[in-house]
């Protein structure tokens, strides 16, 4: 049966108290966040019930409302609680929903053209080169995150260094093989880079670190070298700016200089740490950032803008535009009108359609302003340095490495033989999540299986660490009896 009814509702006024019902569930729910359980297991009965063929006629907005409040709301990540501290997440905020949702209604496509999203988008962009102190000469375009991020970065780097034209030719027309480096603590989106851009996972070379996780330096220019001498062309270097399993940030001032006075383009992971850049203690060891000739990071961490939202920034517009600036006809733009307004950010990656991601971004800072979210990050980083005093001061307890930033990985060891330690920390970290006391995630440092608390939320207050290491002792004496 035909229905050639447009999409828009019948009835306006009904979709108004709708919406409002929506936006007072879900403010609710955030400001309750801290009595719910952190996680809970998605039930085998509502995955089932999201189960059906295609739906082929429509149903009413109240049922999907109420779908939501019984089937979704009480089992997502749990990143917006105060004792979610596993792998990296930001923890949400009101202003950036806000942006969100008002721009769903605008619903425009920064893919390119003349219209309001593509210069907040810029402005965003302005933003984040003014943070880094990176000139405004550099470009920059808003990604799902780091991991793109980094592998538009990667892909301006293997187009500006590579000995030929590997845009048009290929990768075999460069005639050598093209490698870089990384620390061994770097993350797993560097080497995903590595393999969509058929340099292969191999052609990422892992530099060892030094006693605090830094890259080591003297390391990684014997590695260049050798790999020069056998034939290799090196042609970046990836530096970490907060690694993931510890926070270290390696020696940017010296890796920048080197890379420099070697021709090597020198990109930074800078996901979550770079933000630290806004906090006086930390400046001096990111400052260096202004140097790289790319960097990638997130404000969907420790900016707390709602999923997902990350960005980078290339120090070399040309080279950043090379890989990606190929519009055929029906995308050209034209001196007046809608396909006005060069340079489109279709330009800088390699999506066309692109959301109004910007304006969660531009909420969130507006709202807050940058020295308030700074100071949030500050208070994480020493939250850090409390909870390992803690932990030093509990004999059953061991900090597994030093804390640089606003990571603690610690474990239980309490009168328990090595070989057991790994099942019995996992199985903390299990409970700790299964009874939805709190979500930490775990890693090895040098081999050992660490209980990891990474503190980059805004909604952590020192009793939710009490609590974290009091349910820790707890579980660890009891498995141990
Ligand atoms: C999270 C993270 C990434 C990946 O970022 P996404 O936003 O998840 O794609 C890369 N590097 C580091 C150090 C990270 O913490």
């Amino acid at each position: 049966m035909a229905d050639e009814r447009s999409l828009d509702p019948d009835d306006w006024d009904a979709v108004r108290r709708l919406f409002d019902a929506a936006i007072d569930r879900s403010l609710g729910d955030m400001r309750q966040v801290r009595k719910r359980p952190v996680w809970q297991s998605t039930p085998e009965g509502v995955r089932t019930s999201l189960s059906e063929p295609l739906p082929k006629s429509g149903c009413p907005l109240e049922d999907l409302l109420g779908f939501v409040d019984d089937a979704m709301r009480p089992y997502v990540t749990g990143n917006t609680h105060p004792r979610f501290f596993g792998w990296v997440h930001g923890s949400g905020n009101v202003a950036g929903v806000l942006g969100e949702m008002l721009a769903a209604f605008m619903d425009c496509n920064a893919g390119g053209r003349d219209h309001i999203a593509v210069y907040v988008e810029r402005q965003v962009i302005a933003w984040s080169k003014e943070l880094f102190g990176i000139p405004s000469s550099a470009s920059g375009i808003l990604t799902s995150g780091t991991s793109m991020g980094t592998l538009i970065a990667l892909a301006a780097a293997r187009s500006d260094r590579a000995p030929a034209d590997v845009q048009t030719l290929g990768l075999a027309a460069a005639g050598c093989r093209l490698v870089g480096y990384a620390s061994s603590e770097a993350h797993g989106s560097i080497g995903k880079a590595f393999a969509l851009l058929g340099l292969g996972t191999q052609a990422l070379r892992k530099v060892p670190t030094d006693g605090d996780f830094r890259m080591r330096m003297d390391l990684l220019m014997g590695m260049v070298d050798a790999d020069r001498a056998a034939g290799l062309t090196p042609f970046v270097v990836i530096a970490t700016a907060g690694s993931v399993n510890t926070g270290a940030i390696d020696p940017l001032a010296d890796i920048g200089r080197w890379c420099r006075s070697q021709g090597l383009w020198l990109h930074v992971d800078a996901a979550f740490g770079g933000l630290a850049i806004a906090v006086p203690e930390f400046h001096p060891a990111l400052a260096a950032i202004a140097e790289a000739d790319s960097i990638a990071f997130d404000f969907h961490k420790w900016m707390h803008v709602p999923y997902d939202a990350g960005c980078v920034l290339v120090r070399d517009e040309a080279a950043h535009r090379r890989p990606f600036a190929s519009r055929p006809h029906y995308l050209s733009s034209y001196p007046g009108g809608l396909a006005r307004g060069e340079p489109w950010f279709c330009d800088y990656g390699p999506e066309l359609s692109r959301g109004f991601r910007a304006l969660k971004i531009w909420f969130t800072l507006k709202a807050y302003g940058m020295d308030r979210i700074s100071s949030l990050i500050a208070r994480n980083c020493a939250q850090a340095r409390a909870l390992a005093l803690l932990i030093a001061g509990m004999p059953e307890l061991q900090l597994l490495a030093a804390v640089s930033l606003n990571i603690v990985c610690f474990r239980f060891a309490g009168g328990l033989l090595e070989g057991r330690l790994d099942d019995l920390n996992s199985g903390i970290v299990c409970a700790l999540q299964e009874t939805g006391v709190a979500a930490p995630s775990t890693t090895r440092i040098d081999g050992k299986l660490a209980i990891r608390i990474c503190l980059t939320n805004h909604r952590t207050i020192d009793a939710d660490l009490q609590i974290l290491v009091a349910e820790v002792l707890r579980l660890g004496r009891a498995a141990s009896r």
